[in-house]
């Protein structure tokens, strides 16, 4: 992980801190002459020793180099030297010495790749000879060296006899400077092995990059994306870091290799950060994770910008400030996300801590804290190997999860649904039994209503005959059941009417029984009421027309009143029943009674200005006459044919 190269600035100050007291204590030694043995028989070997090292601050000659009072030169006990960010030329001497029995043919390696340039010289200082020299400038691997990389020089060892081994170097950027040496034999199988080591963690890369690619093609999900980028630039800061990039790709690219450990490691934790915010979905965890996450890409993106234009000395110090912010960042969110049951963050936290063990442990041993072992110089790789493959397959692993929760989100959706859609049904079907039952309440109340709306047509039809009966009754004379006095008042005046319009005869008969007096006084009021019934029932049947209106006016007095008939058929009709009447005994109990009828008559057709109190004047006055006359006879008034 690139934030760890942030890790290995912090460990490398303390370890100079500690260092630098160490060599502080050890200066007297080197100055008493101390120097490095080889031991025969090992396949390589570290040197454990130390080296003098001198700062300089313009190109110093070779010459001028031997020249240096001793005093000058300062004593690192430890075989790795950080030469920091400076951009002076670091002169390092280190003295060698050979058993007898050990090969005299050897190969030094400088393992650190961001040297511009190293300038070497082999100096045997008892016969003052230069037994050999090179040069490495801009990475540019001489044909003849060893190999492509690390930086390997060839060096012949006498036994039993001193050497110097000076070194010039450039060091673009930050350094570290592992030395090794190895019998040539031991050198060739180490690079074999090497070759074999660094293959197989480029082919764990690719496939993880392919796997995953594949995955963010088939899924679409950017996890995946971010996941490959991610890679990729681990891919290119191992490839700077471990030299392979240098022996395989860019050597022919110096202006590219200046920049290119500021470049890949700035982009390594953009691609960091990004994976971060895939992985652990700090969109969704509120403003302040996914704002200060955003916060931390922009400056890493900030940083890529100035990369061309900015001198190493200022860029690499701010690489290792925010590369420090940025792991606290990062270990702190995941940390906290982890605290927060976070199964995601859990595995991001643990393979991280693979990669920063390595890491750490590789820069330990590098400043012999622990014993140096050429293989340790890999094991950031090895950390990288497998935070590549726990990162993977937290990231399936995630995926998977975020896929079954879906599933199960959508069965749990799907049963809510179907719940939805069983509660509908059985809501319609309420509703259904809810319509019956209105629908049979309103058949119901309708059959009542029907019912009693019959009742009421019937009851009113009822009330209506009843209400007929009773005007019937209020206009017929209960004792004889003829029309009575109201009846015939307002019968009489519609058919004057009608006779004004049509001119045609009205004839009015008016009757009174003759002594009626005596009846009631010598056979009693029930024999007078005897004998008025039996005078309308009379009268009905002699009359005979349903157009003729008899009726009872008074106590024993009738009128007829006959319209559209002639005066003849009136006068024989008036004459008829008082024939009848003569003629006529009325059986009550025991007794026969006899009684006659006087008859005034009176004929008009009726003028405009004729009213009912006129023709009933004249019919009365005629009955008065017939009672002068004798009683018993008919009086005919006639206004149409003038009558006596
Ligand atoms: P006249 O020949 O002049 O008509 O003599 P009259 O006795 O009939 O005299 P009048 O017509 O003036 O008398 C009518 C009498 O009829 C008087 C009354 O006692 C009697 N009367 C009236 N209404 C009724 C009735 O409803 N029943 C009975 N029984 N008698 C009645
Ligand atoms: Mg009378
Ligand atoms: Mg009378």
């Amino acid at each position: 992980m690139a934030f760890t190269h942030a890790l290995l600035s912090i460990i490398l100050f303390s370890l100079i801190l500690f260092s630098s007291d160490l060599a502080a204590s050890q200066n007297a030694k080197a100055q008493s002459g101390r120097i490095n043995t080889l031991p025969a028989g090992e396949t390589h070997v570290h040197l454990n020793e130390g080296m003098y090292y001198f700062e300089a601050f313009s190109k110093v000659s070779f010459k001028q180099i031997q020249q240096l009072p001793g005093s000058e030169w300062r004593f690192h006990p430890n075989s790795s030297l950080f030469l920091g960010t400076s951009q002076s030329y670091v002169w390092i001497k280190i003295p060698l010495q050979s058993n007898s029995d050990a090969p005299a043919e050897w190969i030094m390696t400088l393992d650190w790749p961001l040297v511009k340039s190293i300038d070497w010289y082999h100096y045997r200082e008892s016969t003052q000879t230069l037994l050999s020299s090179g040069r490495f400038n801009d990475w540019q691997i001489p044909p003849d060296a060893p190999d492509e990389f690390p930086f390997a020089i060839p060096l012949t060892l006498d036994s039993d006899s001193t050497t110097l081994l000076y070194l010039r170097i450039l060091p673009p950027e930050k350094a570290l400077l592992p030395v090794t040496l190895w019998p040539e034999e031991s050198f060739s199988d180490h690079q074999l092995q090497r070759n074999w080591y660094l293959g197989l963690f480029y082919g764990v890369l690719f496939a993880m990059f392919g796997y995953n690619l594949s995955l963010f093609i088939f899924l679409r999900h950017k996890a995946f994306a971010a996941y490959c980028f991610y890679v990729a630039t681990m891919a290119g800061y191992t490839l700077i870091m471990n030299g392979a990039g240098i022996a395989w790709l860019w050597s022919d690219y110096p202006a590219l290799l200046t920049y290119a450990y500021r470049i890949l490691v700035s982009l390594g934790f953009f691609a960091a950060l990004m994976f971060i915010r895939q992985f652990l979905q700090l969109k969704h965890r509120g403003t302040v994770l996914n704002r200060s996450s955003q916060v931390v890409c922009y400056l890493w993106l900030a940083i890529l910008l100035i990369t061309p234009v900015v001198s190493a000395s200022v860029v690499i110090p701010l690489i290792d400030v925010f590369g420090l912010i940025n792991c606290l960042f990062a270990i702190g969110v995941s940390g906290y996300l982890w605290y927060r049951d976070d199964r995601s963050a859990k595995y991001l936290t643990l393979s991280w801590f693979v990669l920063i063990v390595s890491t750490i442990i590789m820069l330990l041993s590098l400043n012999d804290v622990f014993p140096y072992i050429i293989e340790l110089h890999y094991l950031q790789n090895i950390g990288v190997t497998i935070e590549v493959l726990l990162l993977s397959m937290a990231l399936a692993e995630r995926i998977n999860r975020d896929r079954k929760m879906r599933s199960e989100a959508q069965d749990i959706a799907l049963q809510m649904s179907t719940e939805a859609a069983k509660a509908k049904e059985s809501e319609m079907a309420a509703q259904q039994r809810l319509l019956g039952i209105e629908r049979r309440v309103k058949e119901e109340l309708s059959l009542k209503v029907n019912k009693q709306t019959r009742e009421l047509t019937v009851a009113m039809h009822k009330l209506q005959i009843m209400n007929k009966e009773l005007e019937q009754l209020s206009l017929t004379d209960p004792l004889t059941g003829l029309a009575n006095r109201r009846y015939f008042d307002k019968r009489f005046t519609e058919e004057i009417q009608r006779a004004k319009r049509n001119h045609s005869l009205i004839g009015l008969l008016m009757l009174d029984i003759d002594h009626f007096k005596k009846v009631n006084d010598s056979l009693g009021h029930q024999a007078g009421d005897h004998v008025i019934q039996s005078l309308s029932a009379l009268i009905q049947r002699v009359s005979g027309r349903a157009s003729d209106l008899p009726a009872r006016v008074g106590g024993e007095e009738f009128c007829l009143l006959i319209c559209n008939d002639t005066e003849d058929r009136i006068a024989s009709l008036a004459e008829s029943i008082r024939q009848s009447a003569a003629a006529e005994r009325v059986k009550y109990r025991d007794e026969l009674i006899r009684y006659t009828i006087s008859i005034g008559v009176y004929c008009v057709i009726p003028a405009p200005d004729t009213t009912p109190a006129m023709i009933l004047k004249a019919v009365d006055d005629a009955l008065y006459q017939a009672k002068n006359e004798g009683r018993n006879r008919v009086v005919i008034v006639s206004e149409a044919t003038p009558h006596s």
